[in-house]
């Protein structure tokens, strides 16, 4: 049972950890080209990515998702998932871009990784390269092969839809999904810090836009009860496949009254939304008082009184939340 309960009487089972700032692509809607990421001192140890994750599991966590930035491109990270994964939670799972997991998903899943969700925003290489700028396809296809392979309970893509750049692959994505026997999910883009050359007004593409072109060619079946883990996505199930197809709509359909989670910068902050400041530093706890778990667990609980209602996003503002998504941790 959860000790983690908001002033909404929101349960709090759901932690997600981002594990280092750094990638290794630059997607644009996630990065600028010139992404200057956090010094080593700034950082927590892996010791203290243990430490915290231990103390959330100790006050009702039950599902982690450890993310990034890029989570492979972390030394050690295979190891500290593996300690984590010792942890009594009912879930762990991981995003990833896929670059790296030909090497690992084998590993992952045999250190109690579950499920496991790969970004993928275009089958088509030269569109795969510009929208993340290095990126290389044929590496993230390999990495999903590898991940087909590995014996995960669920496999995810997540799909960020822009028109102009990637809407017209919907179909095609769907179809990749249904083949590989893989799930999707399209997210709507959120206005996470400020990035060069792109207008979010200007490419916006709504969840309810992306499934009317998936209803010409799909006969989708809402999932009863969406799989309701407090999670944000709305989920259909392609008929006559194993697929699903799930849609995350922070503009179009705000998500917030279920939510049961917050997130964990790799700084030590305590985000307690997605798209507001509201934070509480963690790291600090933890240095000013090593060892002191009981301090951290109290200052863990103390964070709750300050989750906000729910987030705003407005297209054509500025950003009010300047920190970037691999920052939050997505
Ligand atoms: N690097 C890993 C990856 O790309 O899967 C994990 C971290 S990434 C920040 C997590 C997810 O956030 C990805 O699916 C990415 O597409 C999504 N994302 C990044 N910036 C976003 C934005 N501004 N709006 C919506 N989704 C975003
Ligand atoms: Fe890296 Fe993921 Fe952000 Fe792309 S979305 S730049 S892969 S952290």
């Amino acid at each position: 049972m959860t000790q983690l309960i908001d002033r909404f009487g929101r349960r709090i089972r759901y932690l997600r950890i981002s594990i280092t700032d750094r990638c290794d692509l630059r997607c644009r809607y996630c990065m600028a080209e010139d992404m200057t990421f956090l010094p080593r001192a700034q950082i927590l140890t892996l010791e203290e990515i243990y430490t915290l994750a231990e103390a959330f599991v100790a006050l009702g966590v039950e599902k982690i998702r450890i993310t990034g930035g890029e989570p492979l491109v972390r030394r050690g990270a295979l190891e500290l998932i593996e300690k984590i994964g010792r942890l009594p939670l009912k879930e762990l799972v991981m995003t990833t871009n896929g670059m790296r997991l030909a090497a690992s998903a084998r590993q992952l899943a045999a250190v109690g990784v579950r499920r496991i969700n790969i970004s993928l925003d275009s089958l088509r290489p030269e569109r795969f390269r510009h929208l993340t700028r290095v990126g290389d396809l044929s590496r993230v296809l390999t990495g999903i092969e590898a991940a087909r392979q590995a014996g995960f309970s669920g496999i995810k893509l997540n799909t960020v839809v822009m028109r102009g750049s990637n809407h017209d692959e919907v179909v095609d994505l769907v179809r990749f999904a249904v083949d590989k026997g893989l799930d999707i999910s399209f997210i709507e883009e959120m206005p996470l810090g400020v990035i060069d050359g792109h207008d979010r007004a200007a490419v916006f593409y709504s969840s309810d836009q992306v499934r009317a072109d998936l209803m010409r060619e799909f006969k989708l079946l809402p999932v009863v009860e969406h799989r309701r883990t407090g999670g944000p996505s709305r989920y259909f199930k392609v008929a006559g496949t194993e697929s699903r197809v799930g849609f995350i709509s922070p503009h179009s359909h705000n998500f917030c009254a279920d939510c049961n989670r917050v997130r964990l910068t790799v700084e030590g902050r305590l985000l307690l939304c997605l798209g507001n400041e509201h934070s509480v530093d963690l790291k600090q706890v933890l240095r000013r008082y090593p060892g002191e778990g009981d301090r951290l667990k109290a200052a863990i609980m103390k964070a709750m009184e300050i989750k906000p209602e729910r987030h705003y996003f407005e297209l054509d503002e500025q950003p009010i939340v300047l920190r970037h998504m691999n920052v939050t941790g997505g």
